[in-house]
């Protein structure tokens, strides 16, 4: 069954000299009976008695169990060893207290992996004269019912070895016989291995004894055949029933059971008279003879199977959750600062996480922007000074692009370049709009659109009143937002006429105004759904007591100013047809690239200086809006150039008077002759280009619309690409559409907006990204900020735990060791304390979690409500509730792993020892 080969096991205290607590024991096992260690205190039988269990390690020597050694046995093979085979009893019972009675042996059956049931328990509970005390708690328990409490654990695992250190040491004499009785009726088909110092006991009950002195075994007698059966039934040794008279053995005190027996008695003997005597007992000790191992069989180990043990999730969480209530002010504190470092690290994640289209995408949902507007910009420079130039023109194929890239459908809004579309002028001029420097009411058009029937139904838009424009007359339709501006500011045709009062639709409709220089009829009003009571609070007058207030108000003027230039509201809706004639007649401007300056400094009119945004090519300028200075020609040479009136201004050094021209005889006059510097500088490669000896060899007539907007001609070919933009021709300043409705397509448009992969991308225009473009850059740092706040807190609070938990285990040190004892393995114990940080990672996780949705929540809604923008910045959804959730794991996981792995690769005596 079990053997010790030369065991040897010398403890090296830290301090003092080395103790040999067994020197080369050797020892042969049997299967079945009782086996006492006897010796004084310090002879080493605890020590052997835990070597042999696999409580502790020896130091030479093996142990052979069932035919297997153990000498390469890992820790956990001894565990499953202790689990599979071994009943444990201790002196000091080691039950635990966490556990009822019930619980205590349910758990020793939980971890061979079997199922307890109540019947069984009930079974053994009654095997140990326990029957009924299931659900008590072991502090409720004399010290011999918490012994019979451990042996029945030891013996509902049907272990085959039962080891018991001491088991009565704690109990006075009569229960102690209570518990020798019970293991010997054991002994009888187990081995049950039994430590003790008392001589008398061990004559009694052993089938042999192993006597022990300084670690060397002294003797090691055994029962002989003929004194078997007298050893049988010690019991029986205590009262005899002879002859009318009962014998009781010296120090033997009656049981309630004897009484009754000595009663039955007496009654069966009704008759005579019966006599009582005290017997001095025999020294059992003749009986006993040398041992003889060779009659213990050797086994092969084909018998030898381990139960690996497997603590019941249930039980782990209960003895967790146990470890809480020590030092409860630590735990709150340990939890409140994981919390906070939780939180922050959410935060910092809500920021870190901040990404622009996403934010975008919300913002836009949350605000209920129903338009949908694209503006061209063009990107400048490459790497980290990459900036998008804005406001380029969007040319029809673009938008043909856009609406298929989107599947959607736009409206093109075209601006002439040379014409600002004010209607300010028609209203009347005593009457004070806005109370505010704010222009809440339309005070221009941002440009001209095409609609129809089909155009309204896909924008959204409803015919209030009136028709719709016809495109081959100068008809056009305005806005609800454009008469409401009528309604409060009248309508005066021009400065000799009286105003009138707009007060209906029909008072609007038929009404003229001239926009680039063209008379248009309004035929028509269009409800474009822009929500002017949210921007009217703008024209009223304030107190502002706050600068905060006043970048309130800046916020929501910059929204509004986006929702109506951006959207259709604006718009001067013309009838089909009318924009691209419109785009036809305009001048065809290439928009400059950077700066180019022309200039001559020592002129003999003073200091001559050309500049514009814009140029042309000479192709595009009908030949009869030219001035030729020298002779007409069809093509420019080298550093030749035509400008337009408009673009010169002459600085008088004499008079100090700087003018610009607005005649071209006259400017053809004064630049004749002149050579002009050049200094250009490119956006796109930064870098300047200087030159001389440029010559005027042209002016535009100011009766061209190439002279309405300033303009240069430059050059030979080539010259002119060095200095403009080519995307930046085109036709319409932006373009309209709805916005959609659902996240993936709204998703879908901002990402759209923020494309870096090319060299033209088309931003959204409105309030929403206009804000979210100003703080992004904030935002970014902001993260940063948080994110590094956040890990350091992160680690505080693993920190923190693991101290905690260290603490925890330092109270279960004992748990631990019993639970080893009765064979649980590391990975158990492990159970228990990840399960105890795992409690204390939830708690941290739901408040973190609501802490960090409510702040959020709470940031959002007031920079929505109370500040008024538009923006959702902190977005806190599934991703970092899973990452606080996979964080707090992690924390607990790492905070519970130190600690527990440092008790778990202790040996089991020390933690039962308390070591
Ligand atoms: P017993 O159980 O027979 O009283 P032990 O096996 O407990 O004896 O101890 C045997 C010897 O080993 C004693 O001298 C004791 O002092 C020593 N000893 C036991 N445990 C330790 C320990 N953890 N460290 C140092 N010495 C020990
Ligand atoms: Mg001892």
């Amino acid at each position: 069954m079990l053997e010790a080969i030369d065991l040897c096991k010398i403890y090296k205290p830290k301090k003092g000299v080395p103790v040999t607590a067994l020197n080369k024991i050797s020892l042969k096992f049997p299967e079945k009976g009782m086996v006492f260690l006897l010796g004084k205190s310090g002879s080493g039988k605890s020590t052997l008695l835990n070597l042999l269990g696999g409580l502790d390690k020896y130091d030479s020597g093996e142990i052979i169990i069932k035919g297997v050694s153990s000498k390469n046995f890992k820790q956990q093979y001894f565990d499953s060893y202790r689990n599979t085979y071994v009943g444990f009893i201790f002196q000091e019972y080691n039950v635990l207290d966490e556990f009822s009675v019930g619980a205590n042996i349910a758990l020793a059956i939980e971890l061979q992996g079997r199922k307890a049931n109540d019947e069984e328990i009930n079974n053994i509970l009654k095997e140990v004269d326990l029957e009924g005390y299931g659900d008590r708690k072991p502090n409720e328990l004399s010290g011999g019912q918490k012994q019979r409490v451990a042996i029945a654990r030891a013996l509902v695992k049907n272990p085959e070895i039962i080891m018991a250190d001491e088991p009565t040491g704690a109990l006075d004499s009569n229960t102690g016989r209570q518990v020798f009785d019970t293991l010997k009726k054991l002994s009888r088909d187990k081995l049950v291995i039994i430590v003790s110092h008392d001589r008398e006991f061990s004559e009694l009950y052993a089938d042999r004894i192993i006597e022990l002195a300084d670690g060397n075994v002294i003797s090691d007698v055994e029962l002989s055949e003929n004194a078997a059966l007298v050893s049988d039934e010690p019991e029986k040794e205590n009262i005899v029933f002879n002859d009318d008279m009962v014998e009781i053995a010296a120090g033997y005190h009656l049981t309630e059971e004897d009484r009754i027996a000595i009663n039955n008695y007496i009654d069966t003997h009704s008759t005579e008279r019966v006599s009582l005597k005290l017997a001095k007992k025999e020294a059992r000790s003749q009986y006993f003879r040398p041992t003889d191992q060779s009659k213990i069989k050797s086994q092969d180990g084909s018998t030898f199977k381990l139960i690996k043990s497997k603590l019941p999730l249930k039980s782990a969480f209960k003895i967790g959750a146990s470890g809480l209530k020590y030092k409860k002010f630590r735990l709150v504190m340990t939890i409140l600062l994981s919390c906070i470092a939780f939180g922050l690290f959410g935060l910092a994640d809500t920021f870190g996480s901040y990404n622009h289209v996403k934010v975008c995408t919300n913002s836009l949902m949350d605000s209920g922007v129903n338009y949908l507007a694209y503006a061209k910009a063009v990107k400048r420079g490459e790497g980290m000074g990459t900036w998008w130039e804005r406001g380029r023109k969007i040319k029809a194929e673009e938008l043909e692009t856009m609406e298929k890239d989107l599947g959607m459908t736009f409206t093109g809004v075209f601006c002439p370049t040379t014409s600002y579309l004010d209607i300010s002028a028609y209203y009347d001029p005593d009457v004070e709009m806005t109370k505010t420097d704010y222009d809440v009411y339309a005070t221009s058009l941002s440009g001209f659109t095409e609609i129809n029937n089909d155009k309204l139904e896909e924008l959204n838009l409803e015919l209030a009143a009136g028709k719709l424009p016809d495109g081959s007359k100068n008809e056009l339709a305005v806005s609800d937002y454009v008469y409401e501006s009528f309604k409060v500011g009248g309508y005066r045709p021009d400065s000799e006429t009286k105003p009138v009062k707009i007060e209906t639709y029909d008072d609007l409709i038929g009404k003229k105004i001239k926009l680039d220089e063209r008379e248009y009829t309004i035929t028509g009003i269009v409800n474009t759904g822009l929500n002017l009571e949210r921007y009217l609070p703008l024209a009223e007058e304030r107190d502002y007591t706050s600068t905060a207030q006043r970048l309130v108000d800046y916020a929501l003027y910059n929204e509004f100013y986006y929702a109506h230039t951006y959207g259709m509201a604006s718009a001067a809706m013309v009838g089909e047809g009318h924009v691209s004639n419109l785009i036809e007649h305009e001048p065809k401007l290439l928009a400059s690239n950077g700066s180019v300056v022309f200039y001559c400094s020592d002129a003999s009119d003073g200091e001559i200086d050309i500049w514009t945004e814009y140029c042309a090519e000479l192709e595009d300028i009908p030949k009869d809006d030219i001035l030729w200075i020298d002779g007409e020609r069809d093509t420019l040479g080298e550093k030749e150039i035509i400008i337009s009136p408009s673009v010169m201004s002459v600085y008088d050094h004499n008079s100090g008077i700087g003018s610009s021209m607005s005649s071209s005889d006259e400017a053809a006059a004064v630049v004749k002759d002149v050579r002009f510097k050049m200094w250009s500088w490119s956006a796109d490669s930064d870098e300047s280009i200087e030159g001389n000896d440029y010559r005027i060899v042209g002016v535009i007539k100011e009766s061209s619309i190439y002279a309405k907007t300033g303009v240069i001609v430059v050059g030979k070919e080539g010259e002119v690409n060095a200095i403009v933009d080519r995307e930046s021709a085109g036709d319409y300043d932006f373009v309209v559409g709805i916005m959609p409705s659902s996240k993936s397509e709204v998703t879908d448009v901002v990402s759209y907006s923020y494309r870096e992969n090319s060299n033209v991308r088309y931003e959204i225009q409105n309030g929403v990204t206009y804000e979210l473009d100003a703080v992004n850059d904030a935002l970014k740092i902001m993260s940063k900020v948080f994110l590094f706040i956040g890990i350091g807190f992160a680690v505080f609070a693993s920190l923190m735990l693991a101290n905690f938990i260290g603490t925890s285990i330092s109270h279960k040190k004992q748990e631990i060791g019993i639970l080893r004892a009765i064979g649980s393995r590391s990975n158990d114990v492990f159970r228990i304390f990840f399960s105890e940080s795992f409690i204390i990672a939830m708690i941290n996780f739901v408040l973190s979690t609501l802490g960090v949705f409510g702040i959020t929540t709470f940031i959002n809604s007031v920079l929505r409500k109370d500040i008024g923008v538009l923006i959702s910045v902190l977005t806190f959804g599934p991703r970092q509730v899973l990452l606080l959730l996979v964080i707090s794991i992690a924390v607990a996981a790492i905070a519970s792993f130190i600690p527990v792995k440092k008790i778990a690769s202790k040996k089991p005596i020390d933690a039962i020892r308390n070591r």
